[in-house]
């Protein structure tokens, strides 16, 4: 059995979805997302030219040589890019593999060790009341657990992740050009209002809704510390990227400071990002993304080691990972016996549905996986013609003065 060619697509609604597709002789064709936000060309130029001319002839069941041909044969090693791109062909052998076998790619990991997957939806407001409301939105649409981000009173911009008009749609990349937006953080203004406000959330909504923040890299590990130990009493289901995740030792700070659960790693593309975070027991969650961390075979390693330290499994799902990259996740968390949540963001929107045809689905806050053999997620060319490439950046942020500041 053969590849005998692959194709890249950049386009898709609301992003630009990097999608690969690889054909085989035998007519099986498989998917992979190749997505890098804000910087999506790049993973396409290097399977375009570096990585498609090499696939072609060789067997797609060999899956795992063929990903340490790609990753040992680079010499330069890791970085989102490559990671990416060698993710996306991960996950079609594993979509090929799947179809081959007439069986869902879970089944090829071990099989299903839940009936559904329990997923936190995003929360935002402009101030604390907004964000109520956004949060009673998702608790009454069947959601179990949701990230809550704010608006901080004092703060010139808004802070991550909310909308900059009340009920704005939502997307953190600006598509009117190149150059990014520059918002304004300060980390006091920051920690004297965001405890309060976790606990009101909490009081508002009671013990069982489980609450997640995200702090976006914004804090030292002093404050992450200090900050840690002040929001223990609103008993949040994670705290989110406390600090710059570069540093995989300055979580023992906030570890001897706080029992709150820490969740950290979306920016990660390798196990070596994440293993001393994971064999110190620094983290609760690992956040990597089966797109950035190299596919299903690479990621499966981190879910692995993670189980062997309690860390449990909360994959990346931001607006930027295609519905193919979701449906790997799919996978992973139906078998994944370390499995903790899944964000969930992008499936079930009518233009992805239609993009990406699947019926992978969500109910009652949960994500139950497709049972169609693969990966259980096509993609329409035809819709495709409708998009193009479009430049887009990610704000990034200054401190009042001017100096740059983790985004
Ligand atoms: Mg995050």
């Amino acid at each position: 059995m053969k590849i005998t060619d692959a194709k890249v697509f950049v386009g898709g609604p609301a992003k630009n979805y990097v999608t690969l597709k690889i054909m085989t002789d035998q007519g099986v064709y498989g998917l992979g997302d190749a997505t890098l936000n804000n910087r999506e060309t790049l993973p396409a130029k290097y399977l375009q030219d570096y990585l498609i001319p090499n696939l072609i002839g060789m067997d797609p069941r060999r899956s795992e040589d063929i990903w340490q041909f790609f990753y040992r044969g680079a010499y330069f090693r890791r970085g989102p890019i490559a990671m990416a791109a060698y993710g996306a062909i991960d996950m079609a052998l594993w979509d090929i593999k799947g179809k081959l076998a007439n069986l869902p790619v879970y089944d090829l990991l071990g099989g299903k060790s839940r009936e559904g997957a329990l997923v936190y939806a995003h929360a935002t407001g402009a101030d604390l009341e907004d964000l109520m409301d956004s949060i009673a939105h998702y608790t009454e649409a069947g959601y179990r657990a949701v990230r809550v981000q704010c608006g901080i009173p004092g703060m010139p911009t808004a802070s991550y992740a909310v909308p900059e008009e009340k009920g704005a749609k939502h997307f953190i990349t600006d598509y009117s050009g190149i150059r990014p937006k520059v918002e304004s953080w300060d980390s006091e203004t920051y920690m004297r209002f965001m405890p309060e406000a976790l606990m009101r959330i909490r009081d508002r909504f009671g013990p069982d809704l489980k609450i997640l923040h995200d702090v976006h890299h914004r804090l030292t590990p002093r404050e992450a510390a200090a900050f840690a130990k002040e929001v223990e009493p609103a008993r949040l289901f994670w705290l989110e990227d406390p600090t710059p995740a570069e540093d995989q030792d300055a979580l023992r700070l906030l570890r001897q400071h706080s029992t709150v659960p820490v969740a950290i790693g979306e920016v990660f593309n390798s196990i070596y990002d994440c293993n001393k975070l994971i064999e110190n027991e620094l983290i609760d969650f690992i956040r990597i993304a089966a797109t950035y961390a190299g596919g299903i075979t690479h990621a499966r390693r981190i879910v692995d080691l993670a189980a062997l330290h309690h860390v449990r499994t909360g994959f990346h799902g931001a607006p930027s990972h295609s519905p193919i990259c979701m449906a790997a996740h799919a996978h992973l968390n139906a078998w994944a016996p370390n499995f903790g949540i899944q964000e969930y963001l992008v499936l079930g929107t009518p233009e992805c549905d239609a993009l990406f045809p699947s019926d992978h689905r969500m109910e009652n806050g949960m994500v139950h996986v497709s049972d169609a053999p693969g990966l259980g997620v096509a993609f329409d060319e035809e819709e495709a013609t409708r998009y193009e490439y479009t430049p887009g950046s990610h704000p990034v942020v200054r401190l009042e003065d001017g100096t740059m500041w983790n985004y």
